[in-house]
Formats: structure tokens, C-alpha cells, sequence
């Protein structure tokens, strides 16, 4: 027999075997020795309280044999009938060929960046040599903004059939098998370049397609539908199915659609900084005192605050982590965070991002469908120029920060790059860097202790999510204007983040594959 419970147990007994049987079978009114296994379905913590809890959800296997469930097949095959061109190998672009290669249909990726090795170079050369290759970084690059990000698989999708396959898939590529139960699942940035090249092989082997340095560069419509994609400037492509999923910092290739009058439009998104304390310090802050445990895990936050209309919000925090250089092109600076599976790191860090409505910055904003990006660029370029034209970036204490005086020296920090101290007050536009003082002195209530000197903003913090939109049919999910153009994942506004952009990457081929059989 099988029996589901949801128990709460204290934290200090998370790893403790014994108890947990002991404590489930006086629940359960059985005996100790009955009980063959215990699986664990569900596992979140309850740090609210002093006594800090760990609540679980088991399946108990009462005097009945356990067999461990594969966690995913493919097909073996697939044919080269029925294709569609991906554009984009990230999160979006790789769970649409797997989920293809599973209907039987033919994924042909192309990508402008490199494989996950070679790629490892050049994001080395950016945090050494300040080099930042256009084609090939943090944004760029098998499995795109993903691999080396900090590989959180939070979403708010209720969609859980979904979540769940995207988790499995992962698990079965060699993710960790926590994620499948943790409330808040995360692989780490050590872990997802192996598990993008497992799935990179597994869909070549399957029959699909990959090719790295191969940038979209041009496409063709006839009579409202896409005929032809062209690649590096000089190769064309026939194609009836074309997936665009190509993250939100490809700026070009937004200037691509708007030059062939294929519609896009402005996009609320959020700006501002990334802010890096002790972990430790976050630790005792969260746990009541505590500042490390091996039954805890690095704990993290979750702040907002609603500043003068508009919100203020931390973004994308990393327990454990390390600041990223992030810019795609030389004469911009952007930060970002990541963390290692174990987040052992002494640092915690989060981007603090102001939401910006494309009418904040434009009346008239439906005729300009880059006034946010046009934002974003030109808040990235300003930083640069201040942080000394390298991808050193430039950085405050926190309280200096909030009194407006610039920083005589700055603490510690992951971020390797470096940073140069300026008042961000003069770099920030007005209607940021005066939020993020209101809003830090809010958070500073809601946690106590975070407001300290020993505190330092990195800025900015600016590509949280796409400047742009394109539109697409809620029904066919196709371009509104453009037959067999797919808009999808982050870049066209339609996810945010890896989980997301997987799930709307395998919705895109649902969707081309109800069209190819009907
Ligand atoms: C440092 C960092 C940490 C992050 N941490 C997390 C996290 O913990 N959890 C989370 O959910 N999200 C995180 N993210 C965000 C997450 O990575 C993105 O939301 C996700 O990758 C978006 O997936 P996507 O497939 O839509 O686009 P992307 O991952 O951006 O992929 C787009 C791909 O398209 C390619 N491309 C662009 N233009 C062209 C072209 N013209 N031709 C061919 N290819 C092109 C790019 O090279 C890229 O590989 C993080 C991002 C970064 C940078």
C-alpha cells in the first residue's frame, strides 16, 4: 500500500532518516518495520517562526516494493517529412526541438553563438580582458541566457503538467533529482552547461539539427507568410515554420523585424541595480540569528514596494552567488547573478529593479516601439562610460547610496570585472535612482539589518526582461500579421524566464504541429 502525508518537522531533522520514519509511523498508527520506503514529493521550508519547519509531502510504501520511475523516454527516430526551423538555442528554442523530435517533427536550430566549451572562453575573456564578444557571452551561446545562469526554475505558470515535464526533462539530462521536489527548484550555473550539452547531443542523435555561429541575418515574406530565413548575410533557407526565440537582448534582430514591417511593440520592463550583502548577514536575517546550518540553505528574499506609482521589485536573487558581467556588445556594461549548485558563495546578491510602462518615458509610445529599448541602451552606455569604458561597473554602498554621497571606498565584491566608485544618483535617471532610495528604506523595515554600509550596489541591473514585444495570435500562436512566424520565449515578451521559456517553446511546436497534420 501506498500512502500520501504531509508532515512538519523541525530543520534540524531535514537529513535524519530515522526521525522522519519515526515521526510518520506514530502518525500513520503503524509500525516502524512496515514502513519499506519513504519518498518525498514535496519539500519547502517554514521560516516565518522562531522554530523553523520544513514542511514535506511523502508517499510512504507500507509493506509494498519501491520501483524507482524512468523519468523520460524519446522516440527513437524521427523523420525528415515534417521540419521546423528554430531560431535561437535557448531555454524557448531547445524545449521546442525536444518537444518536436518527440511528434516526430525535424528541429533545425540555428544559433549565433558558439557550443557551451568554446563559449566558456569568451565569457573568461569578458571577466579578465573586459573583451565582450558580440556573438558569443552570457546572452549568446548554446542554451542561451540559461547556461550560465543561475538556473532557478521558479514560475508563476498554474499550468503544472507543464512545469513538471520541463523538471523531468532536466532531471532526465542529469539535473539534480531535488528539483522535481523542492518548492523553489534551482540546478546552479556548474551544472547547466553539461546538462544543455546532453540535450544539444541527444537531439542531434535523434536526427535533429544544431549549428552554432549561425546567425539569423535577414527573412522573406510573400503575401503575409515567411518563405525564407537568411543566415550569415549570405545563405538562404527555405521554411514554412520558423520559431523566434531569440532572447530578449538580441537588439538586432528587433531592428530586423521593424526594417522587413513585421510588427513589434514597446514593452513594460524593469531597470535598476544589483545589490550584494553577506550571505551570512542575509542568513541571520531570514533565520531568526542563525547564520549557517547544514540542515538550511543559503536563505534568500523576496522584497516589493509600491514607490511614487510605480513598483519596486528584487529581481532574479541569487543566495550564495556572484555578479555577472551580462553586456552583449562593447560599450555597455550589465550586471546580472548566478550561483553554484552548493550557492556557497559568501556573498548574496539580487538585482532591485524599477518597473517601467513604456507611457513612463513616452506619450505617444504606440509610435515607437523602441522607447524602452532605446531606455535600456542608453542607461547600459552611460554606466559604461562612468565605470571607465571596461566592463568595470560602476558601484556605491548601500547607505552612501541612499544619502547621496559617493562612496570614499568600496567592500568586497563577486563581481570580477570590478567596480569604480561613483554617486549612482548621476548615472541613474532621476526616476529610478530616487525609487530605489524610497523603496531600500521600505525594504530596510521588512528586513532587519538590511540596510547596512557593508552593503554594495552594482548598476545596473537592466535586461530583467524584453523592451519589446511581438505580438502574436493568442489562438495560433503565429505572428499577428506574419503566417508561420512564431514569436517565442523571452525575447518576444511571451515568458520570463527558463521555465517559461521552455513551456512556451514546447507550446510553439503544439501549435505547429496541430497546423503540419491538419
Ligand atoms: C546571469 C543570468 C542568470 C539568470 N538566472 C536565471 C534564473 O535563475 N532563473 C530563470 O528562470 N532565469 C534566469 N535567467 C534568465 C533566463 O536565462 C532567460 O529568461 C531564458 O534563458 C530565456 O530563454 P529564451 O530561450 O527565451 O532566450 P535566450 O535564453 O536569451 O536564448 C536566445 C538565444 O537566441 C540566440 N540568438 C539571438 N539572436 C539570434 C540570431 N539573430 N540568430 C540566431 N540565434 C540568435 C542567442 O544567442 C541565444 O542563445 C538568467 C539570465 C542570466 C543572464
Amino acid at each position: 500500500m501506498i500512502t500520501e502525508i504531509d508532515i512538519r518537522i523541525p530543520f534540524k531533522f531535514i537529513h535524519d532518516q530515522k526521525y522522519i520514519a519515526d515521526f510518520v509511523a506514530r502518525e500513520l498508527n503503524i509500525s516502524f518495520t512496515s514502513i519499506s520506503h519513504i519518498e518525498v514529493k514535496k519539500r519547502s521550508i517554514d521560516a516565518r517562526k522562531k522554530n523553523i519547519l520544513y514542511n514535506l509531502r511523502l508517499d510512504i510504501y507500507i509493506d509494498e516494493d519501491f520501483k524507482e520511475n524512468s523519468t523520460y523516454f524519446f522516440p527513437s527516430t524521427i523523420s525528415d517529412a515534417k521540419t521546423v526551423v528554430i531560431i535561437g538555442c535557448g531555454p524557448g528554442g531547445m524545449f521546442a526541438a525536444l518537444r518536436a523530435i518527440e511528434l516526430g517533427i525535424k528541429p533545425i536550430i540555428y544559433e549565433r553563438g558558439k557550443d557551451v566549451r568554446a563559449r566558456r572562453r569568451d565569457l573568461a575573456k569578458i571577466h579578465k580582458e573586459h573583451l565582450v564578444n558580440p556573438e558569443s557571452n552570457y546572452c549568446f551561446g548554446e542554451g542561451g541566457a540559461g547556461t550560465y545562469s543561475d538556473g532557478k526554475l521558479y514560475t508563476r505558470s498554474k499550468k503544472r503538467g507543464s512545469t513538471q515535464k520541463v523538471l523531468a526533462l532536466f532531471v532526465h539530462f542529469g539535473a539534480n533529482k531535488n528539483i522535481l521536489v523542492d518548492a523553489h527548484p534551482h540546478i546552479g550555473t556548474n551544472m547547466l552547461p553539461g546538462i544543455i550539452q546532453a540535450m544539444r547531443e541527444e537531439i542531434i542523435k535523434l536526427g535533429g539539427e544544431v549549428h552554432f555561429e549561425s546567425k539569423l541575418t535577414d527573412l522573406k515574406i510573400e503575401n503575409g507568410e515567411i518563405k525564407s530565413i537568411q543566415i550569415n548575410l549570405n545563405k538562404w533557407i527555405l521554411c514554412n515554420n520558423v520559431i523566434l526565440a531569440t532572447g530578449h537582448s538580441a537588439r538586432d534582430v528587433f531592428e530586423l523585424l521593424d526594417n522587413r514591417k513585421i510588427k513589434i511593440e514597446a514593452k513594460p520592463f524593469a531597470l535598476g541595480v544589483r545589490i550584494e550583502h553577506e550571505q551570512k548577514l542575509i542568513d541571520a536575517i531570514q533565520y531568526h540569528g542563525l547564520q549557517s546550518d547544514d540542515n538550511l540553505p543559503p536563505a534568500s528574499y523576496s522584497l516589493v514596494a509600491q514607490i511614487d506609482g510605480m513598483g519596486v521589485y528584487s529581481f532574479c536573487m541569487c543566495p550564495g552567488g556572484i555578479v555577472a558581467p551580462c553586456a552583449t556588445n562593447i560599450d555597455e556594461v550589465v550586471t546580472n547573478g548566478w550561483s553554484p549548485s552548493k550557492r556557497n558563495n559568501p556573498f548574496a546578491n539580487s538585482g532591485i529593479v524599477v518597473q517601467i510602462e513604456p507611457h513612463h518615458l513616452m506619450d505617444d509610445f504606440e509610435k515607437n516601439p523602441f522607447v524602452c529599448l532605446d531606455f535600456q541602451q542608453q542607461v547600459e552606455h552611460e554606466c559604461w562610460i562612468s565605470g571607465g569604458k571596461t566592463q568595470a561597473v560602476p558601484a556605491q554602498r548601500l547607505m552612501d547610496f541612499i544619502n547621496g554621497k559617493k562612496s570614499e571606498s568600496l567592500p568586497e565584491t563577486s563581481y570580477q570585472p570590478g567596480l569604480k566608485s561613483i554617486d549612482l544618483s548621476t548615472v541613474l535617471p532621476p526616476m529610478i535612482s530616487e525609487r530605489l532610495k524610497k523603496a531600500f528604506l521600505e525594504f530596510g523595515k521588512k528586513m532587519n539589518g538590511f540596510l547596512t554600509n557593508e552593503a554594495v550596489l552594482h548598476a545596473p541591473e537592466s535586461r530583467t526582461s524584453s523592451p519589446i514585444k511581438i505580438p502574436r495570435n493568442d489562438e495560433t500562436l503565429e505572428h499577428i500579421e506574419t503566417k508561420g512566424l512564431y514569436p517565442c520565449g523571452e525575447g518576444a515578451g511571451y515568458a520570463g524566464g527558463i521555465m517559461s521559456a521552455a513551456i512556451d517553446g514546447m507550446n510553439c511546436i503544439e501549435k505547429i504541429n496541430v497546423k503540419l497534420y491538419s
